[in-house]
């Protein structure tokens, strides 16, 4: 079977979806190997954080120009807009969530073509061969994502394509993802289940957030945003940000906002005694100023996002400067967001922006 068509989206998750919903009336396919958008489907725990109330170039890692273009071009606000018929509520002061991810399914739904995307070549229109034939393009809009949770169907088909038309790929790696730990922080990991409000500071970034202790090291909001600056060596950690210690005569683990069992495996694991607060210098200064190199990352299949990605320099707003009339969007482009709706506002913005240059 072959297909001639004009425009051809690869991939329908945030971006693919995002772009044909702007394409009506256009000729074009949207090419994918699943029915429904998997990662909107579980993204935000079933609701879909879909936006931030604050949105600049500073939340993500990546060509800070390009970035601060394509979200001018479609904004925050205009995603609000776009949603306001379904059912969001402000998280947190700024992270917006759907009541559920179907409703932004719904908003965002296109008729597809399920196949697999198997490689494109380019002899005049493109060439896009996939399980169930030839599709011919005039125009190929790549968006078929990044490669972490490959249960989910990331494929690194849009790298591969990438390669092929000469492009350089930023190695990618997993974000928005668990740390694991050295050895000497392995009483972390006898706080399996624990949280506790913490903040991590790394490099020129601070978050304050949830930090979570799992069997495989840390996790939770503020590591997770912490992961995407952190390549190696040290992060400094608060356990107590935002708490004005005052001296008193109750031992740590009872005086601490902070859960019993932590300071208990805090202070064994450091040697320090559980002591009257006002005796407690040395263990509060660890507290708050707890520096260390954790080992490495949970991997892609627990990764939110992909770091990496095709490399911006050689793209032309989104279109590539090696090939006429192919262009790049959402997760697959060396673009990628904090923790809070910032990754799904990147597709939306980047789609928007290819939609109205094709
Ligand atoms: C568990 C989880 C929770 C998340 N929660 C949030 C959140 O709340 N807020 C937020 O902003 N971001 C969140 N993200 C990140 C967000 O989901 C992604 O950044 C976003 O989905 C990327 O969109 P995309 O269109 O670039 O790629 P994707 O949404 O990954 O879409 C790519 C599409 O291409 C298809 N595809 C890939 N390879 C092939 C192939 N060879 N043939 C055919 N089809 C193919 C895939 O099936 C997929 O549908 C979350 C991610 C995960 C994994």
């Amino acid at each position: 079977m072959i297909i001639k068509t004009d425009i051809a989206i690869l991939g329908a998750g945030a971006s693919g979806l995002f772009l044909a919903h702007f394409l009506k009336g256009r000729e074009y396919i949207l090419i994918d190997h699943n029915p429904i958008p998997l990662k909107i489907k579980v993204s935000g725990g079933g609701k879909c954080n879909f936006t931030n109330e604050f949105i600049s170039a500073d939340n993500y890692l990546g060509d800070r120009v390009l970035i601060s273009e394509v979200l001018r071009h479609f904004s925050n606000r205009d995603t609000l807009a776009f949603f306001k018929e379904i059912n969001y509520q402000k998280v947190k002061n700024n992270q917006y969530f759907a009541s559920s991810s179907d409703e932004i399914i719904r908003k965002l739904n296109q008729k597809k073509f399920i196949a697999e995307i198997l490689k494109v070549e380019k002899s005049g229109s493109f060439i896009i061969y996939t399980s169930k034939g030839k599709i011919i393009a005039d125009r190929v809009v790549v968006a078929t994502g990044g490669i972490s949770y490959k249960k989910l169907g990331a494929t690194d088909i849009g790298y591969k394509i990438a390669k092929d038309f000469g492009h350089t790929v930023i190695t990618p790696t997993p974000a928005l993802v668990g740390l694991s730990l050295q050895k000497e922080q392995f009483w972390m990991k006898r706080l399996s289940g624990v949280s506790l409000k913490a903040e991590i500071e790394i490099g020129d970034k601070v978050f304050v957030d949830d930090l979570l202790f799992s069997h495989r090291g840390i996790t939770g909001p503020v590591v997770l945003n912490a992961s995407l600056y952190w390549k190696k060596g040290k992060i400094r950690c608060n356990f107590l940000p935002e708490v004005r210690v005052k001296n008193s005569n109750k031992l740590l683990s009872n005086a601490l906002p902070l859960p019993k069992r932590f300071v208990v495996e805090f202070l064994k694991a450091h040697d320090l005694k559980d002591t009257p607060i006002r005796e407690a210098k040395e263990a509060i200064k660890l507290l708050q100023n707890y520096l260390f190199a954790p080992a490495g990352n949970f991997g892609f299949d627990k990764a939110e996002v992909t770091r990496g990605g095709v490399n911006t320099q050689e793209l032309n707003g989104l279109e590539s400067r090696l090939v006429k009339d192919l262009f790049f969007i959402g997760e697959v482009v060396d673009v990628t967001g904090e923790l809070g709706g910032y990754n799904f506002q990147w597709c939306f913005s980047s789609a928007k922006y290819v939609a109205d240059r094709l």
